[in-house]
Order: C-alpha cells, then structure tokens, then sequence
C-alpha cells in the first residue's frame, strides 16, 4: 500500500512526487512510457522564469536543459505590421533533459517509478479510490493500491475520465475548450528573432489560437501551431504545411522531429478533488486558455496537492473534505486567473483580424498591460478608457462595449473563483453560479 500513487511522470507528476518522496510519503510513479523516454514530449518547450522561486527548484540550466533564453515574447498582429512586446525572463528548455532532471529528483528522493505500465482503470470502493490498475508492457494486469491516487496523466486525464459520472470531479471537458496543437523543431539558417519568443496572431491561419516560432539557439527554431477544436476548423499539421512553410521560406534547412498534441485551453476543472484523489496539471485544465502555456501551472498545481496531501497525511483524513484545500490553494496561485483569462479567449475567439489589426494598430493595449494581464489575468480600466477614443472615432462602437462588458466579466469570474466554496456542502450552489456566469460569456461572444 502506497501513500500516493501517481499516474503520468510528466512535469507535474514528477515534480509531485519528488516532494512527497522527500517529505517522507510512500510514493509511486506509473508511466506508461519507458524510462529513458520520460520527458519526451511533444511541446513549444517556453517556460517564464518566473515559475522556479515558487516551486523551490532551480530554474533550467543552458545547455542542460535549456537550449535557448529568451528576453520576452513580441506578438505579432494578423498584417505583422504590428508587435506588442512583453518582456520577462524565459527558457528553451530541452523538454527530455528537463523531464528526466525531475524524474531524477523524484527518484533520488525515494520515489519508486513503475514504467511501461499503462494505467487501464481506477479501483473503487465505497465511492473513493483506493488505487488503479496498470498492464506492464507485455505482461498482465496489476493492481496498486493508495490512500491518495493523482492523476498527472496529461489531456487524456486517463483516471478522471473514469471515475463514476455523478462524482464532480469527472467532468466531461467540451471540445471547443481544447486546442489541437502541431509543431516541429527545425533547423533553419536564421531566426526571425534570436532573443524573443514570437507569437503570430492569425484567426483565418490560426482560428481559435495561434501559430509561434519560438528560437531555441541560432539555428534550430520550435515553429508551430494550435487550433481551437471546432467543426469546420482546418488541421494544424495541413495549416503547417500549406500556410507556415511558405513562410519559413529558404530559411528552412530541415525537419530534426515533428508531432502533434492536445492542450486545454480554458479554466480548471470546477472540482478537482474526490474522496482519495486529487487531479493535477492537464488533467485538470491547469494550462493557460489565452497562450496554452501549461507547463508552469501544471506544476504550481502539483504543489497545491503537495501541501494539502501532506495536511491530509497529518489529519489522517483523505477524504474530499479533507483534500478540499487543493482548490483554494490552486485557485491563489493560478486558478483566479485563469477562470479571467478563460472569458478573454472568448473574445479572442470572436475577433478577426480585421478586429485584431485595430487593437495593434490604435495602440489600445500595451506589451506592459498584456504581461498585466498575463500575470494577474486582468484587463485594466486604462485599455478600455483608451479603446473608448479610439474606438469611438473610428464608429466602432459595438467592438468598444464588447470590450467593456470583457472587463466586467473577466472580474466577476475572477470574484466568483476566489470565492470558491469553503467545504464540499457549498459546492452545487457554487457550481450553478459558475455554470450561469460562463452561459451568459458564451452568449456574450457568440
Ligand atoms: C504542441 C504543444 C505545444 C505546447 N507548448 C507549450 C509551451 O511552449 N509552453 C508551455 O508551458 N506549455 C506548452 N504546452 C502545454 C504543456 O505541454 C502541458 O500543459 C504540460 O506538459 C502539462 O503537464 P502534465 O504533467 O499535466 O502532463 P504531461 O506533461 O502531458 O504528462 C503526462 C504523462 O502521463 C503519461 N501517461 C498518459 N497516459 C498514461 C497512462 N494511461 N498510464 C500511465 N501514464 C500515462 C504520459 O506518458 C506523460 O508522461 C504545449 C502542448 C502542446 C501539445
């Protein structure tokens, strides 16, 4: 028996279990991947700086695992005519080397790692897991057992999709709140930028995200795109061939891998805990619904479950009352904003580039008040004050109020996450306010 179980030794199940193994928890790791592959994923590989002093672990290190350091990133408008740019430390990291520097800790502080195992199911007892069941490569079923199963498994969220449907914590994530996503490391024989991360906003290219070229040293590039899953949405990797390579140009030399992915672009999942189990990283929609940046919050939610697993070790109490702490934690480090961010994305997704071009073009926002927005997810009164004249002498009246009530709805979300439910009891009338705020975005932005 296991104090904790597991399941992905992504970035966020690695770095979980790190700390619990040295806090002395009996701790276990299931990954279906093989040791050596543990990292490998396919990814923009940008992380900010700024993740590392809260997470008590040191930031990257060039040519270990990072290959490139970035100033900021520069967004580009549709025309490029236009760049806002946001300045902050971050890191191209070796997405492997870095994924095998947590795993090593994880190992080093007494984590047992179980890999090619394949997690198939929960076990469940009397409405609480009490473990999962894994198939090892080639070999047959077994079964571990835990008083607290994470689930660290990535978008697929492998445990919580099959957790009985009345629990809260399985809620089925809509697939317009997901953005498939492709990309490739190539070699090319210039970057467009060697110090920032670039960021090309393109809504007929890119609809419902984004394509990027993020440098990675003077001649290998992360270039890619996402795309919002929506019917009638084109195929990233079609999208790379036929509108990005072009664009590349003669600058591409070759192709070194290439690989898509899923990213859930929209807030946390209302509920992440149940009795014996706590959801972690893109199991959980942690990733950041404007930018698809999910590695840093994946990992800030795997130390919300580390501090409320070790109070739930030391009340002897797992059960969801006692793990209910983890949305309060998660909510102060990430969660508030993103449940802001999430309603912006659906004003991002209505825009055109037609809309978007203005924005860059009259100068509403500034790169200052975009990292405003990314840190803190809110839009400043100052933005719409300064959309109010430009708007208005360019007779664009209806983009003005839809930024306005972005504003106001962007705060109420905001308000409504932190005031996240004290215990389980409150949680349905909570959910139906929560439910009822993001209709009324949805019908805002439709
Ligand atoms: C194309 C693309 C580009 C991205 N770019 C960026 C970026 O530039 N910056 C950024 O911050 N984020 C980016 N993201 C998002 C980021 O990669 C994720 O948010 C982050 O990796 C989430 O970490 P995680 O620990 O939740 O899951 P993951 O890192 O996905 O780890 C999940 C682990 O679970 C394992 N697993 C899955 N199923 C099972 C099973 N049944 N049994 C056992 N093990 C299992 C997997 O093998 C994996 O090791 C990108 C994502 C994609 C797809």
């Amino acid at each position: 028996m296991y104090d904790v179980v597991i399941v992905g030794a992504g970035t966020s199940g690695a770095y979980t279990a790190y700390r619990l193994a040295k806090a002395g928890l009996k701790t276990a790791i299931i990954e279906m991947k093989p040791r050596e592959k543990i990292g490998e994923k396919v990814c923009g590989d940008a992380i900010g700086e700024h993740y590392f002093e809260t997470l008590e672990i040191d930031p990257p290190k060039l040519g270990v695992d990072a290959e490139g350091i970035f100033e900021g990133v520069k967004v580009y408008s549709p025309s490029k005519k236009y760049f806002l740019t946001v300045r902050g430390k971050g890191y191209a990291l070796n997405r492997k080397n870095f994924g095998q520097r947590l795993l090593k800790m994880a190992l080093d502080s007494g984590a047992e790692l179980y890999d090619k195992h394949t997690v198939v199911a929960p076990l469940i007892k009397e409405n609480a897991v009490k473990g999962v069941k894994a198939r090892e490569l080639g070999k047959g079923v077994r079964e571990f057992n835990a008083k607290v199963v994470i689930d660290a498994s990535g978008s697929g969220a492998v445990v919580r999709t099959k957790l009985p449907r009345e629990w809260w914590v399985s809620y089925k994530v809509p697939k317009e709140d997901i953005v498939m996503a492709y990309r490739e490391i190539v070699e090319v024989t210039e970057n467009p930028d060697e110090k920032y991360a670039i960021i090309y906003l393109d809504t007929e290219l890119a609809p419902g995200g984004y394509w990027w070229w993020f440098p990675k040293s003077p001649n290998i590039a992360n270039i890619g795109i996402g795309v919002q899953i929506k019917p009638g949405n084109p195929n990233p990797r079609i999208q790379y061939e036929k509108r990005i390579r072009p664009i590349i140009g003669k600058r591409y030399v070759k192709t070194l891998h290439a690989g898509g992915g899923l990213v859930p672009t929209r807030r946390m999942i209302p509920c992440m805990v149940w009795n014996g189990f706590i959801a972690i990283g893109d199991a959980a929609c942690t990733a950041n619904p404007i930018h698809g940046g999910g590695i840093g919050s994946s990992l800030l939610s795997g130390l919300a479950a580390i501090q409320t697993i070790l109070e739930a070790t030391e009340k002897g109490d797992y059960s969801i009352r006692g793990l209910w702490k983890h949305h309060h934690r998660y909510i102060e480090f990430y969660g508030a904003k993103q449940a802001s961010l999430d309603v912006l994305r659906y004003l991002l997704q209505k825009f055109s580039n037609d809309d978007l071009e203005y924005v860059f073009e009259k100068s509403i926002i500034s790169g200052d008040e975009l990292y405003d927005m990314g840190t803190y997810g809110r839009l400043t009164s100052k933005v719409v004050s300064r959309a109010r004249v430009a708007l208005k002498l360019l007779s664009r009246p209806s983009m003005l109020k839809m930024l306005k009530d972005t504003k106001d709805l962007m705060d109420e979300a905001k308000e409504l996450y932190r005031k996240y439910p004290e215990n389980p009891d409150d949680y349905p009338a909570w959910r139906e306010r929560e439910k009822e705020l993001y209709k009324r975005v949805r019908e805002r932005f439709l």
